[in-house]
């Protein structure tokens, strides 16, 4: 039986929070009280599958006691000390990354995706700045992406909407557009990836590429339109660096943790990024953690010898004790559970349960890979173009009265909220994923 809350949490809410990017509507408001599994329950009762673990982010699913015990033992041994000095915790999670990452980084921890990358950008240019190329100042990022809320991160994200009312923000963020294979000229053979590709290696040569410090991109663009390229662009990406100097930044704030069905995105592609960011899959969100992979002969020049300096940067709470531990739990049941050959095998399910939906009219392209899924819905499929967003509103409506939540892309003038995301909970059970699937058809 539901027990109807005695409190007006709507009226509350309403009052005092400012949601993030949301109109006020107490009608889509969802007060949510606690969550198992794949599910969340509402203050009224209402169950619905999480099938965007939140944010991107709940990659081990809800409830797990063992990430509120670890939190626990941590706090009461060790609540907080800085990072500059050290805790056993934080070595502990750095020691456990590394064994992802064969070996080949040092961590600096913050709180946030968009703190992540802030580190990753002032490493990088005071790296280059330490090499005697203080020109190299300007990063190349990509049209559609998402890199974060704060004035470098915003800069770097290429997404009008969230920025303009903001701007100026950080200097030197210069974009490309992606590579949206489904809407190249070129349409789906490679050639759209290359192309792409050659658009950053143009920019890099156009404003002079000793002014060049760095790139920075998603595996997978998520937020932008689950853009999944061909194999050979960050292969193609990764040469285009390397020779003309600049570092490359992979972003794996979603991407990480299994999402894709491998650890990071990346490693789908071939390829070795200078640096790596994560945050959200990291302690799947039970508490806030991120970090800044950075290649260790990159480290080697922030000792602090006659000619290079250490890293100015402080952050109070990054790599908390408490979320260091839940972080290296997190990273035990992923593995001790498979979670993430698990996310590989419900992709390519997915993609055979999902494969009748390409004959219906109003679908152009699905694209899967792992449990990170983008399905773009079209007027038709002749023409390519994006169906209103009234519509996709509904789809995600009728899914939220059926129990499901899904999610959409898109900045509205840009013209690109025409694609339902999905990004459920690694730890799905089959009835999950059997639910999920019939509910979306
Ligand atoms: N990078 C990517 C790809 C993201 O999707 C996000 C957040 O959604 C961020 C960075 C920023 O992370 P945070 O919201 O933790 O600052």
């Amino acid at each position: 039986m539901v027990v109807r809350p005695t409190e007006d949490f709507l009226q509350k809410d309403a009052e005092t929070i400012w949601h993030s990017m949301k109109k006020y509507n107490p009608a889509s408001t969802m007060i949510v009280k606690d969550a198992q599994g794949s599910w969340i329950t509402d203050v009224d009762g209402n169950k619905y599958m999480d099938a965007m673990s939140g944010l991107w982010c709940v990659n081990v699913g809800y409830g797990r006691k063992e990430l509120a015990k670890a939190a626990y033992d941590q706090m009461i041994e060790l609540p907080y000390f800085p990072l500059t000095q050290s805790h056993i915790p934080a070595i502990k999670l750095a020691e456990k990354l590394n064994k992802w990452l064969d070996d080949d980084y040092v961590f600096f921890f913050s709180n946030s995706g968009s703190e992540a990358n802030e580190v990753a950008f002032k490493i990088t240019r005071q790296y280059h700045r330490q090499n005697n190329q203080p020109d190299r100042w300007k990063f190349i990022s990509r049209y559609r992406a998402y890199h974060g809320n704060s004035m470098g991160a915003l800069g770097a994200t290429g997404q009008a909407m969230r920025k303009y009312r903001y701007e100026p923000l950080g200097q030197g963020f210069l974009h490309v557009a992606p590579p949206d294979c489904y809407r190249s000229s070129h349409r789906n053979d490679g050639t759209c990836c290359t192309e792409s590709a050659k658009d950053i290696e143009r920019v890099m040569t156009w404003e002079l590429d000793e002014t060049i410090a760095g790139v920075i991109m998603e595996p997978i663009i998520t937020g932008g339109g689950v853009l999944v390229p061909h194999d050979h662009y960050l292969k193609d990406v990764r040469k285009i660096c390397d020779d003309h100097g600049a570092l490359l930044i992979i972003d794996e704030v979603i991407n990480g943790f299994g999402r894709t069905g491998k650890p990071f995105g990346f490693m789908h592609y071939g390829i070795k990024p200078d640096m790596i960011t994560m945050a959200k899959g990291l302690t799947s969100a039970y508490l806030p953690l991120s970090a800044t992979a950075v290649r260790k002969d990159i480290y080697e020049a922030f000792k602090g010898t006659e000619d290079y300096d250490h890293f100015r940067h402080i952050n109070t709470f990054g790599g908390n004790p408490a979320a260091c531990a839940v972080a290296l739990k997190n990273l035990e049941i992923l593995e001790e559970e498979n979670l993430i050959e698990r996310a590989a095998e419900l992709g390519d399910r997915l993609t055979v349960e999902l494969a009748e939906l390409h004959s219906h009219p109003n679908v152009g392209d699905i694209r899967i890979k792992g449990l990170l899924v983008g399905i773009e819905l079209v007027e038709s499929k002749a023409s390519r173009t994006p169906i209103h967003v009234d519509i996709v509103q509904k789809v995600i409506g009728n899914c939220k009265e059926r129990g499901l939540i899904i999610g959409k892309n898109g900045d509205t003038v840009a013209g690109y909220n025409n694609i339902l995301t999905l990004s459920p909970p690694l730890s799905m059970t089959d009835e999950d994923f059997a639910f999920m699937v019939s509910t979306l058809k």
